[in-house]
C-alpha cells in the first residue's frame, strides 16, 4: 500500500487527503498530521477579533474527518528528512512513499521589536480572542492596522480589519473620537487588481481612514507609543494591530528543504528537489499570494497526480495559480477579487463589487469546505 504522509492540516492538507481519499481511498494509507486538534479559516478570525464569534464557534475539530484510506494524527512533527522521506514527530516515525509539506506559515513577533509588548495581533487565533477583549475598551485615540513584512496571508486582510474597525467604532458611538491608519508595503491594497484597490481605497476615504502604502512597520516604541515605520518616520498609536512577520515553521527551515525562507518548488508540478516530496500553500515559494485558496488549488494538482500515478492515467494540467478572495467592506457587504497569476505575463485581478449577496457567497465558501473536509 502507498505511504502518503500529509504534513499539516490545513488548507492544503485538507483539500489534498479529501480528494486522494474520494479517489482512491481503499488504495492508499494517508497519514495527516497536525499539532492541533481543530482548525479555523484564517477569515475566521476577523469574527473573533470584531465579537461576531466566539473562538470556540469557529473551531472545527478534526476528530471528525471520517475519510477512507485517512488517519488523522494529533502529533507535533519535530524533523522532516526529506531525502529519506522520514518524519519524527513527537509520538512516532513515520517513513512516506510520497511526502506533501503543508505546514503553512509561522509568526516572527520578535522580528518586530516591541511589537510582542506593545502591539496586539489578529493573525492567530489566540490573538483575535485577545482582541475581542481590548477592542471593546477603545473608544478613543489613533489605531494603527499595520504590517510589519510581506509576505504575508491573505493580503486583503489587512483593509478588511480597518473597514471593519470603523465599523465597530461607529456601532459603539466612538467613531469621531478615534483615528483609523492603515500601514502596508504594497503600493496598493491588492497589487494585482488596479479596480479592487480603487474600490478599497474609495472605502477608506468614504471613511476617513488614512491609506500609508508603500511602507513597513519596523518596530514599536513602547514608551513612546510609537510605530517606527521602514523610512524612519514615526506613527504615533494608542491601539495597534499588527500583523506579523511570516516565515515557514523552524521543523521546516532545520530540514535544509527551504532557500530565502520558504520551499522551492515546481510551479505547474508542486515538487520539490527531492524525488517523492511535494510542497503546498504557505510554506512554499511560487509566485502566489499566501491565502487558503491557492494552498487549496495546488493540493488538488498533487492530489491528482498521485491519483492518475495510482491509477495508471494521464498526469493532470498543471497548477494554474487561480483563485477568489472575498473581501469584506464593512456596512455588511462583501466584494471578490478573482486573482490569476500565472496565465499572462503579470498576474491580473478582476473584482466583483462588494454586495449584501456577496456575504451569503462567502458563507457558502466556508460551509462548503467544513461539509466536504469535515462531513458536516
Ligand atoms: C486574518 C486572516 C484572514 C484570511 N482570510 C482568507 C480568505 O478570506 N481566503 C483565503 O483563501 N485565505 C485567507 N487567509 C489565509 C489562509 O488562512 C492561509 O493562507 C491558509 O490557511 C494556508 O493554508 P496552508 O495549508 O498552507 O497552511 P495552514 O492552513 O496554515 O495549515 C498549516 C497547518 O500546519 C500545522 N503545523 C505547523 N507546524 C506544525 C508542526 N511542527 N507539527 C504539526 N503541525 C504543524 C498547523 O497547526 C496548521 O494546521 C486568511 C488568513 C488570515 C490570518
Amino acid at each position: 500500500m502507498q505511504r502518503v504522509v500529509i504534513l499539516g492540516a490545513g488548507f492544503g492538507g485538507l483539500e489534498l487527503a479529501t480528494t486522494v481519499s474520494e479517489a482512491v481511498g481503499g488504495d492508499v494509507d494517508v497519514a495527516l498530521i497536525d499539532k492541533d486538534d481543530t482548525f479555523v479559516f484564517g477569515y475566521s478570525k476577523l469574527d473573533v477579533m470584531f465579537g461576531r464569534k466566539t473562538a470556540d464557534e469557529v473551531r472545527l475539530p478534526y476528530r471528525e474527518i471520517a475519510k477512507p484510506g485517512v488517519r488523522f494524527l494529533q502529533e507535533t512533527i519535530i524533523a522532516i528528512d526529506p531525502e529519506a522521506r522520514r518524519v519524527t514527530t513527537d509520538a512516532a516515525v513515520h517513513e512516506a512513499d510520497v511526502l506533501i509539506v503543508a505546514l503553512g506559515a509561522d509568526y516572527d513577533l520578535d522580528a518586530t521589536p516591541g511589537l510582542a509588548e506593545a502591539g496586539n495581533e489578529f493573525y492567530s487565533v489566540a490573538g483575535a480572542e485577545r482582541l475581542a477583549e481590548v477592542l471593546p475598551t477603545f473608544s478613543h485615540g489613533r489605531a494603527i492596522v499595520g504590517v510589519c513584512g510581506a509576505p504575508f496571508k491573505c493580503p486583503p486582510a489587512p483593509s478588511e480589519a480597518a473597514l471593519l474597525l470603523h465599523d465597530d467604532l461607529s456601532t459603539r458611538g466612538v467613531r469621531e473620537e478615534c483615528e483609523i491608519a492603515l500601514v502596508m508595503p504594497f503600493g496598493t491594497p491588492v497589487p494585482p487588481s488596479p479596480d479592487t484597490s480603487e474600490a478599497l481605497v474609495a472605502a477608506f476615504a468614504e471613511r476617513g481612514i488614512e491609506f500609508v502604502p508603500g511602507r513597513r512597520v519596523a518596530s514599536l516604541d513602547a514608551g513612546r507609543s510609537v510605530a517606527v515605520l521602514d523610512d524612519g518616520s514615526g506613527v504615533p498609536f494608542d491601539l495597534f494591530l499588527g500583523i506579523p512577520k511570516h516565515r515557514a515553521p523552524d521543523v521546516v527551515l532545520a530540514s535544509g528543504m527551504a532557500e530565502d525562507g520558504y520551499v522551492p518548488v515546481n510551479p505547474k508540478t508542486l515538487e520539490t528537489r527531492f524525488p517523492g516530496v511535494y510542497a503546498v500553500g504557505d510554506v512554499a515559494m511560487i509566485g502566489v499570494p499566501k491565502a487558503g485558496v491557492f494552498a487549496e488549488g495546488a493540493a488538488r494538482v498533487v492530489a491528482d497526480s498521485l491519483i492518475a500515478t495510482l491509477r495508471g492515467g494521464e498526469q493532470p494540467d498543471p497548477y494554474g495559480g487561480r483563485g477568489s478572495c472575498y473581501i469584506e467592506f464593512g456596512g455588511g457587504r462583501v466584494g471578490r477579487v478573482d486573482v490569476d497569476f500565472f496565465s499572462g505575463p503579470n498576474p491580473t485581478g478582476t473584482y466583483r463589487e462588494a454586495t449584501t449577496a456577496r456575504v451569503a457567497e462567502k458563507h457558502e465558501f466556508g460551509s462548503s469546505r467544513s461539509a466536504r473536509w469535515f462531513g458536516r
